[in-house]
């Protein structure tokens, strides 16, 4: 099938194929026919899957079918939520390269960043805003914002939304919206309080599923490394050096002890940065870059400020801890091969969280392997210990260690891709990270060379 038939505009057609996107993915095939048809739609595809583009280009053709009333500046007629900074800079980027021959605006908005420069470009005129929920209730409440015009609203990997506990935001959002809209709802997930919120939301959608759920990639080599508690950052350290691996994407599974566990490492002599949601935007941006560049030998990051991030041909994903949340292994593991590509991930996994990894196990129905490195055999004598606030072991803040509160457990989403070829070790890949300005181009169904980046959200 080619975009042709898809009934685009030619304008449209243009940028795609400037892209070098050359079929609709899966999703696209769908969603596209569907969003045009101007229905709703609830759609279970993960990022990675070409769904901004699924529902990106039918609505640049929907506004362009009816252009904007008047002549005077344009108002916002499409609001795409989403649960964090880094994933809307990258839809807004993504409208903005398949909207780049239409006469429309686009805008990004998120926290960490000023509000003013915001508002100036609010009143300067917007067709499409992309945002995350809380500042855009900022704008709301400071009547910066205008969403009485919205036609079509998306919400983006809501599953992420409801994690990070947005519901609230999302329902404030709502009854400032016409009733009369379409709704578009994207999901990795579907638990309970997602259905619950579509059956609310979303009048007779078009249901449409791509992506297996639950299941992993067999092209992502997996392995489990067994160690105690206490020594997973040696062991961590041990394989990063012993092995020489360059940009290794390691998640933790709070702040804090993405911290500690960059400043350890960092330490050591094995240049780590954290990423996480206390970071500012511009710390974000500097640490993914120097990631990129390859100065950065170990980027630490926490589910949630993975997600939205664009990371490829990443050679090692570690799971220093195991997300709470079953499905979130399954979610990064699902996207580090789905474009048939090679991804390997490793787990370091403690007696804390037998209960985890066998939750995972059940859940994508196999065992994975182990692999005991000599020195680091496990201690039968430790007993394990419940894991608080997502604190258990000495990168996740440890026994002893003062806990900060506030983070939840099983707290966010976890979104790492680790794709592409492995090369020899040791030897510096060329990862693209696109965060909000890499004009980084993807293909998930490209072969692994030409695929230059991919989307971790
Ligand atoms: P998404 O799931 O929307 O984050 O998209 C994943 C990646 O696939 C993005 O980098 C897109 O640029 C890329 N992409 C989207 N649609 C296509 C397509 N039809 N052909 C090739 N690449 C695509």
């Amino acid at each position: 099938m080619s975009f042709d038939t898809l009934g685009l505009r030619a304008d449209i057609l243009r940028a795609v194929s400037e892209l070098g996107y050359t079929q609709p993915t899966p999703i696209q095939q769908q969603a596209i026919p569907a969003v045009l048809k101007g229905g709703d739609l609830l759609a279970g595809a993960q990022t990675g899957t070409g769904k901004t583009a699924g529902f990106t280009l039918p609505i640049l053709q929907r506004l362009m079918d009816k252009p904007r009333e008047g002549t005077g500046k344009p108002v916002i007629r499409v609001l795409v939520l989403t649960p964090t900074r880094e994933l809307a800079a990258q839809v807004e980027e993504s409208i903005v390269q398949y909207g780049k021959y239409l006469p429309l605006k686009s805008m990004v908005m998120f926290g960490g960043v000023g509000i003013n420069p915001q508002i100036d470009k609010l009143r300067r005129g917007v067709d499409i805003l992309v945002s995350t929920p809380g500042r855009l209730l900022d704008h709301v409440s400071q009547r910066t914002v205008d969403l009485s015009k919205v036609e079509i609203l998306v919400l983006d990997e809501a599953d992420r939304m409801l994690d990070m506990g947005f519901i609230r935001d999302i329902r404030k959002i709502l009854v400032l919206l016409p009733k009369q809209r379409q709704n578009l709802l994207f999901s990795a997930t579907f638990s309970d309080e997602i259905k619950a919120l579509a059956d609310g939301l979303l009048n007779k959608p078009a249901l449409i599923e791509v992506a297996r759920r639950n299941a992993t990639a067999d092209t992502v080599a997996q392995k489990i490394y067994p160690v105690d508690r206490e020594r997973k950052r040696e062991l961590l350290a041990k394989l990063i050096t012993d092995h020489n691996w360059y940009q290794v994407l390691v998640f933790t599974r709070t702040k804090h002890g993405a911290n500690r566990l960059a400043e350890q490492l960092d330490k050591q002599g094995i240049s780590s940065m954290a990423i996480h949601g206390n970071k500012s935007q511009g710390a974000r941006t500097k640490a993914l870059s120097e990631f990129k560049s390859g100065k950065l030998q170990v980027l630490v990051a926490t589910d949630i400020a993975a997600r939205g991030i664009d990371i490829s041909e990443l050679p090692h994903v570690v799971n220093f801890e195991l997300p709470n949340v079953a499905e979130d292994y399954v979610h990064r593991i699902g996207r580090t091969g789905r474009a048939g590509c090679e991804g390997e991930a490793v787990s370091l996994v403690c007696v804390d969280e037998l209960k985890l990894l066998a939750g995972i196990e059940k859940l994508i129905k196999r065992s994975l392997p182990k692999e005991i490195v000599p020195g680091f055999e496990v201690d039968p004598r430790i007993k394990a210990e419940p894991i608080l606030n997502g604190r258990n072991g000495p990168g996740g803040g440890g026994r002893g260690q003062q806990r900060q509160g506030g983070q939840r457990s099983g707290q966010g989403a976890s979104g790492q891709r680790s794709d592409g070829q492995r090369q020899q070790q040791g030897q510096r890949r060329d990862v693209a990270v696109r965060v909000s300005t890499d004009g980084g181009n993807r293909r998930p169904g490209g072969n692994s060379q030409n695929r230059r980046s991919r989307t971790v959200s």
